[in-house]
């Protein structure tokens, strides 16, 4: 965090700041690849997999599309299909959700922890039954999921956990990178996530040779990896561009120092906020978040967010709505959903980014607190 003076309006996420910082790496970087025209595959994808299974401690990563190709994928790799259904926080971008249903399996969408809003191990537990083929632990805004307690109830149901961290690039539970509990870890470098491509990528990570065979294979049309024309299955085109890959190696040195910068806002925020007559989301001491997101949850929270977008402060809703109403998911099985429910009505997101200076996060918290004047406890 800088300790610069800037002045209104306060952004919610500053892309362009984060790019200067590598400017001259970026235009290395795009000089090379251009230069090689290694536009599909070659040494920057390579080198890319291997540092990024590296940073995760996983065995194997291999790049994708998009972060919704990395979901799709993992459960395809892990037989999930038509007849199946796979658990699902019902508190998650939708795209986890769509994923399943590519895959013709069904999601099944549990609640969440009502201090952290991710997945509830009790609610999965309840969930799992005889069609149940996979778990997806969403470790949403930065922080990751209780891996022990899911693990724990998926281990013994004998179902494999995906992890969606696509909000959660380096985040840790108990010092352990998210990514490296599950069966596969499946991220997403859309540009505004906490390492971003130019535009879409995505990449899944695991320590199964099978599952990486079986990845490296259906995203590249179902194609043998031991002869270039056979394709035993059928498969699809889902690539983590030269360029993007280029882009992300040159990122990535910088990933941990701008996941600093989110810390030291929030650590401001949480001192600034702690009178607040409403929660920060909380943190469990197990797990060192990187704060995608600083979501508060605020009552009259469309007022409270109107006020701040007239004072310049740029806020944002992950997410409105829940996975489970809007209505192409509306029918598929799920269990009481009472706490994404009311969370949906009072979640706030706060400027958060890793250049958010000492002074905008004390407007942004004024704002808040003047605004929320004389409301009460929200609702649990
Ligand atoms: C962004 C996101 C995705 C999808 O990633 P894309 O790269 O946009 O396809 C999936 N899950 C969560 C939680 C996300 O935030």
């Amino acid at each position: 965090m800088t300790t610069a003076t800037q002045h209104l309006p306060v952004p919610f996420l500053d892309l362009g700041a984060m790019q200067q910082d590598v400017q001259a790496e970026l235009d290395a970087a795009w000089r090379d690849v251009t230069g090689a025209s290694a536009f599909v595959g070659g040494p920057h994808l390579e080198r890319f997999e291997q540092e990024w299974a590296a940073y995760c401690s996983t065995t194997h990563a291999l790049g994708v599309g998009n972060g919704t190709d990395a979901i799709e994928l993992a459960l395809l790799a892990l037989g999930v299909g038509p007849g199946h259904e796979v658990v699902v926080p019902a508190n998650t971008f939708i795209a986890t959700a769509e994923a399943v249903v590519a895959t013709g399996a069904v999601p099944h969408f549990v609640d969440v922890d009502p201090d952290t809003l991710l997945i509830d191990p009790d609610a999965v537990a309840a969930a799992i039954g005889p069609r149940t083929a996979a778990v997806i632990a969403v470790h949403l805004f930065g922080q990751v999921a209780d891996m022990d307690a899911v693990l724990a109830v998926a281990d013994s149901a004998g179902v494999p956990v995906v992890e969606d961290v696509a909000q959660a690039h380096g985040a840790t539970w108990n010092g352990r990178r998210a990514g490296s509990f599950g069966a596969v870890g499946c991220f997403s470098f859309y540009p505004g996530k906490n390492l971003g491509a130019f535009g879409d990528g995505g990449a899944l990570v695991t320590d199964d040779e099978q599952v990486a065979r079986a990845v490296r294979s259906l995203s590249d049309h179902g194609r043998s990896l031991e002869s270039k024309h056979d394709h035993p299955k059928v498969g699809r085109n889902s690539r983590l561009d030269g360029l993007q890959a280029a882009v992300l190696s040159a990122k990535l040195p910088w990933l941990d120092r701008w996941n600093d910068g989110r810390r030291a806002a929030d650590r401001l925020y949480r001192e600034q906020l702690q009178d607040a007559p409403f929660r920060l989301v909380a943190q469990r001491p197990e797990s060192e978040s990187v704060f995608h997101l600083e979501v508060a949850r605020v009552p009259e929270r469309d007022r409270v967010r109107a006020a701040l977008a007239d004072r310049g402060i740029g806020t944002g809703i992950h997410y409105p709505v829940p996975c489970h109403e809007h209505p192409p998911y509306a029918g598929f099985p799920r269990g009481a959903l009472p706490v994404v429910e009311a969370a949906a009505r009072e979640i706030l997101s706060l400027p958060m980014h890793p250049h958010l200076s000492e002074q905008q996060v004390r407007t942004v918290s004024a704002a808040l607190l003047e605004e929320s004047e004389g409301l009460g406890e929200p609702r649990a």
